[in-house]
């Protein structure tokens, strides 16, 4: 992505624009992020503190844009989705293995530029629980989630439903490279596919679970102790 001799500067996890190191706006966070990376997100020079330019080159996304609904344009396969349609943002809070904050500085009409968002199609295990075995798997998908994505950034697609009852928004999460992080969560066996609603990408999640279950990936290493927990869990469709 970035080459070592780039220019770092800091995001908030609310706010719109990049700063230098010592501005003042940075006391209640402060997120460092290469200035291209920051450019193409969107966020804009700070006039406080007067960081760098945003380099040559370099395309900010469309004021407003429309959300991009996998269900509207009828992709089926996590690898048929167009980056550049999507809405851009940065991890800027981890919450557990399915759940992230994150900072949209051009968001849509109907988004804010900080929300609180709910992988679609996945399901970790629970990281409080009463037994140590679910806490244990729920904390190893966390630590996961966190590490991949935590002030990473992100490009957001939809589907049919934009929130969930607590109004998080519900969303694919891809990386620069392509790669879809629900699809991987289930892949490598931190994450169940959640197929107790429809989503566009269901028959291959489906299909990346049986792989991860057959080749013992992630807790499925241990899928007797698993099974129990898909028993004890409410809300979940083994
Ligand atoms: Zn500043």
């Amino acid at each position: 992505m970035a080459c070592a001799e780039e220019p770092v500067v800091y995001i908030t996890e609310t706010g719109r624009r990049y700063h230098r190191g010592d501005c003042c706006h940075l006391e209640r966070s402060r997120i460092p992020i290469p200035l291209s990376t920051a450019a193409s997100i969107g966020y804009e020079p700070c006039g406080n503190c007067n960081p760098p330019p945003p380099p040559e080159g370099i395309a900010a996304p469309a004021e407003a844009a429309e959300p991009y609904r996998l269900n509207v344009a009828g992709v089926t396969r996590c690898e048929a989705a167009e980056l550049d349609r999507m809405t851009r943002a940065v991890v800027v809070r981890h919450v557990d293995g399915d759940t992230v904050y994150v900072s949209i500085p051009r968001p849509p009409l109907n988004m804010r530029s900080y929300e609180s968002l709910r992988f679609i199609g996945v399901d970790t295990p629970e990281t409080v629980h009463p037994e140590d075995f679910v806490e244990s798997f729920g904390r190893q998908a966390s630590a996961f989630t966190r590490r991949n994505l935590l002030h990473q950034p992100v490009y957001l697609a939809f589907d049919w439903q934009l929130r969930d009852r607590y109004q998080r928004l519900l969303a694919y999460l891809y990386l620069a490279d392509g790669s879809c992080f629900n699809a991987v969560l289930v892949r490598e066996g931190f994450a169940h596919a959640y197929t107790r609603f429809p989503f566009q990408f269901l028959e291959e999640f489906r299909d990346l679970e049986r792989e991860a279950r057959e080749r013992g990936r992630g807790f499925w290493g241990s899928v007797e102790t698993y099974e129990e927990i898909n028993e004890t869990r409410p809300g979940t469709n083994p």
